[in-house]
């Protein structure tokens, strides 16, 4: 299944269209649908080994499509007997590892891809793109010398040198220490506004891909799930698997009758929804305790920093929230409720 949730926009500067690729009798990537807009970011979201960077490079060129059209405006660049080279299709990348020349400084790593110009007018054009990454002071270091993040930014340089309509980002701060992807994130992602480019960035860690994205693709076993707005994706994933991407949700077995889902911990509306068996998909701060509501008890509970995850039970059913107040004992008899902006049901 295949949900765009967003509203009308600009026209892609890259789509994928229904693409595919196969390594003998493995499928990384099967039927992939992907349009990438300028001036927004798009974040490819799924576990390790779902087929993103495979995505990836075949949105670039460095790989050909075994089925499927990558495309650019009118032009194909990816198709039945078409493969424009990546060097050709307006495409910047940025590899995991930034991929700089150590044996170059900062300002040649950029003008690198510049070659085609005029000395003089490479140098200054390099320097242009350093200010707007903002390492015009770091011109003349060798690449050991910077940060990780400083070094991402000259690669994102380097990827911005010849104009690219799209540019495209794997795992951009898995090579990052934590403490420090905040801030990195902060000025990679000015930096990329301010590029205007459309943006691919490929990730594994869904708060990452929710705090950055501007449409969220999520991905699995190599296909694409759904595709939209962070916001809307997490609360209305179109199925369980594709809760589970964006982080904790819980399963609620329940009893859907007349357009209300019956479970253990309350009732969620069901509108439209056929009698019979269903799930309910609830995230873990969308179960409140409270004064009222279905009875359950403590079974245990975990300090999680800022709040403390806790584990219910009723009816024989377990479902786990979040407090970020005081919290209660285990073997506590507590009344959980659902707040049904947090749930979404399916049926069976
Ligand atoms: P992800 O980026 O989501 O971690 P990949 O696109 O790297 O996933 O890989 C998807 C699947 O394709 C994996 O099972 C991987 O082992 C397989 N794969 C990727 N590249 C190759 C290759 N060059 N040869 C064979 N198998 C590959």
């Amino acid at each position: 299944m295949h949900v765009n949730a967003s509203p009308a926009l600009a026209q892609p500067a890259l789509s994928a269209r229904g693409v595919a690729r196969r390594y003998g009798p493995k499928t990384a990537v099967e039927g992939a649908d992907l349009d990438l807009r300028p001036g927004r970011i798009t974040c490819l979201l799924g576990p390790s080994g779902c087929g993103k960077s495979t995505l990836l490079r075949l949105i670039a060129g460095l790989e050909p499509a075994d089925e499927g059209e990558i495309l650019a405006g009118g032009q194909t660049l990816s198709g039945p007997g078409v493969h424009v080279p990546p060097e050709q299709r307006g495409v910047g990348l940025v590899f995991q590892d930034y991929a700089l020349f150590p044996h170059l400084s900062v300002l040649a790593n950029v003008a690198f891809g510049l070659k085609h110009r005029p000395r003089k007018e490479r140098n200054a054009r390099a320097l242009a793109l350093l200010e707007k990454v903002r390492l015009a002071a770091r011109a003349d270091a060798w690449p050991h010398m910077l940060s990780g993040g400083e070094q991402q930014r000259v690669a994102l340089a380097r990827a911005l040198a010849r104009e690219p309509a799209a540019v495209l980002l794997d795992e951009p701060f898995s090579g990052l220490d934590s403490h420090l992807k905040a801030e990195v994130r902060q000025t990679l992602l000015s930096a990329l506004r301010a590029a205007g480019a459309a943006v691919l960035i490929v990730t594994h860690d869904a708060e990452e891909a929710l705090l950055m994205a501007d449409d969220l693709a999520l991905m699995s076993e190599g296909r694409i799930l759904q595709v939209g707005e962070p916001r809307h994706c997490y609360l209305n994933p179109v199925s369980m698997a594709a809760a589970r991407l964006l982080g904790e949700a819980n399963a609620l077995p329940a009893r859907i009758i007349g357009g209300v889902a019956e479970t253990a911990f309350g009732d969620v509306p069901a509108p439209g929804l056929p009698d019979g068996a269903g799930m309910v998909m609830v995230r873990p701060e969308g179960l409140r305790l409270w004064l009222e509501g279905a009875p359950a008890e403590i079974v245990s509970t975990a300090f999680g920093g800022g709040f403390h995850e806790v584990t219910v039970v009723a009816a024989g059913q377990t479902a786990r929230l979040r407090l970020h107040g005081g919290v209660p004992a285990v073997g506590e008899q507590v009344f959980v409720t659902i707040d049904a902006d947090r749930a979404r049901v399916f049926a069976a």
